[in-house]
């Protein structure tokens, strides 16, 4: 059975419950872990308030030292733990490895920046004192919360962990209740590497448990969701009497745009990896397709060619070329969730060009498979079109001029990423401007990259995870003001 981590010790629930973790693709326990309470969550925070001090005070060089040695044994059980990823959130295999190795990546990015970190010297107008000058200095903030999801757990974990330590803070992670084994594993090797006890811990159990008591926790200053738009609402309601520095990255339905003179092989290889990466279980999946009329008949007949390639199965075996591996989906909610839109959407007179329904081979029966569907004549009311698609369902809409589809584009609640494939700089210029979103992509897949900043606006959340820039939420600026030093 696996334990939490918490205080640099391996630990069960004070009320020792725990529950079981099972693998979506057969229905498999995978393991146990304890079902973590309020005082569980209690004592990370105790533990991370003993440990600030001294490790806000260790050089940033020597907090990046113990990084970098526990993200290359991370790397050494590379096989291990993308196994692991696979058998709880049920990803195939090559994406796990893709996913640890984004996480590697995004560590490296902070342990780089960990002395690389500056503050400002201000002249200060001479009127009231000819020496005076400011200082901006750059303080942890305090005790961090990274609540995080379970469609990528390790990555999204790391976009956290990453800059909390570098900038001298110690993190308490709270993943999603359904994929805690693989953070708790690498949670230990990082811990194993190193770290003083507190500095990092790991309480797990139900988000409405243990996320509220560390949200609402007077010593926790600051928390990071990844999450749905509802938990984010629920987050900023909790967090926002106490004053506390949040960041919320929420939900999307990305649009993309494909413009007649795009490259189309490229295009629909975007559209491809974009929607059915992960079983299109990604925040930032392309959620609307529109494509102008010009190309609509011609980009349909090669996508769903494409996508008649993946062949859905247990993520631990590989597909025999030319198929693809798709996973099944996450859990039997996600899977009743995506088939209610879709029903939803053909009831309005929506057509499914292919598949879209769960494979109805005994082989499959234990795991929430579901075949991936290319879908046309969406009505805009529909739940494809008002609600986040979180499965492999693509709706595709015709448009005549960007004009159109920009407005649709925008027409939606969310505002995370979005993309448009074209070699006109006069179209992607109009869209970099007009696009409601929090990124744009031109002529390149739907793609969180750790070098730039990340973040949604509208429904799509608060603040940026990614970059220096999500750096500095880990920071407080205190402004000095020197009077002259006599
Ligand atoms: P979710 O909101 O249900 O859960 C996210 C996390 O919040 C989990 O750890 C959960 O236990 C916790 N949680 C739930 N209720 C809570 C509460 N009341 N207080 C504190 N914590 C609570 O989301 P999910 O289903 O795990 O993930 C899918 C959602 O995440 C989608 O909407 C997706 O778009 C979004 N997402 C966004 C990004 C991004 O960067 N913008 C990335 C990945 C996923």
């Amino acid at each position: 059975m696996a334990k939490m981590f918490i205080n640099g010790a391996w630990v069960d629930a004070k009320k020792g419950v725990t529950y079981e973790i099972k693998n979506p693709a057969n229905g498999d326990v995978i393991d146990s872990v304890p079902a973590g309470d309020v005082a569980d969550a209690n004592s990370a925070v105790e533990a991370g308030q003993a440990a600030f001090k001294n490790w806000a005070a260790l050089a940033p060089d020597a907090r990046a030292e113990i990084l970098h040695k526990g993200v290359m044994k991370v790397k050494e059980q590379m096989n291990d733990l993308a196994a692991s990823l696979t058998k709880e959130q049920g990803k195939p295999l090559m994406e796990a490895q893709g996913e640890l190795n984004h996480f590697l990546h995004g560590m490296e990015f902070y342990i780089g920046l960990a002395s690389k970190v500056r503050g400002v010297h201000v002249p200060l107008p001479p009127s009231m004192n000819p020496n005076c000058y400011g200082v901006i200095m750059k303080q942890p903030v305090g005790i961090c919360v990274g609540i995080v999801p379970w469609n990528f757990p390790i990555t999204l974990m790391g976009t956290k962990i990453g800059p909390a330590l570098i900038a001298g803070n110690p993190i308490i992670i709270k993943p999603a209740s359904t994929t805690p084994l693989t953070t708790l594993k690498i949670i230990g090797i990082l811990n194993e590497a190193g770290l003083p006890p507190g500095v990092l811990s790991c309480v797990t159990g139900a988000g409405s448990k243990i996320g509220n008591a560390l949200i609402s926790h007077p010593t926790v200053r600051r928390v990071a969701l990844t999450g749905s738009s509802e938990t984010g609402k629920r987050v900023m309601e909790i967090a926002g009497p106490h004053f506390k520095r949040i960041t919320l990255e929420l939900g999307g339905s990305d649009p993309m745009i494909v413009c007649p003179d795009a490259d189309m092989d490229k295009a629909v290889n975007g559209a491809m990896i974009g929607r059915y990466w992960n079983a299109g279980q990604a925040c930032l999946a392309v959620k609307r397709l529109y494509l102008f009329e010009q190309i609509y008949d011609d980009f349909l007949n090669k996508l769903v060619e494409k996508v008649k390639r993946y062949e859905v199965g247990d993520g631990m075996a590989k597909a025999e070329k030319p198929k693809i591996r798709m996973g099944p989906l996450h859990t039997a909610f996600q899977r009743e969730e995506i088939e209610t839109q879709l029903k939803d959407a053909t009831s309005k007179g929506a057509k499914v060009l292919v598949g879209g329904k769960r494979p109805d081979t005994d082989a499959h029966k234990k795991g929430f498979f579901f075949e991936p569907a290319v879908v046309t004549d969406v009505p805009e009311n529909s739940k494809l079109v008002t609600e986040e698609v979180f499965g492999p369902v693509l709706p595709i809409f015709k448009v005549k001029a960007l004009n159109e589809a920009i407005a649709k584009a925008n027409g939606s609640q969310w505002g995370l990423g979005a993309s448009i494939w074209t070699n006109n700089m006069k179209y992607a210029n109009q869209a970099a401007r007009e696009i409601q979103s929090g990124m744009l992509w031109v002529n390149q897949i739907h793609y969180g990259y750790d070098e730039m900043p990340f973040g949604g606006v509208k429904a799509s959340g608060i603040g940026h995870e990614h970059g220096p820039e999500a750096l500095e939420y880990y920071f407080e600026p205190k402004s000095v003001v020197f009077g002259g030093l006599e």
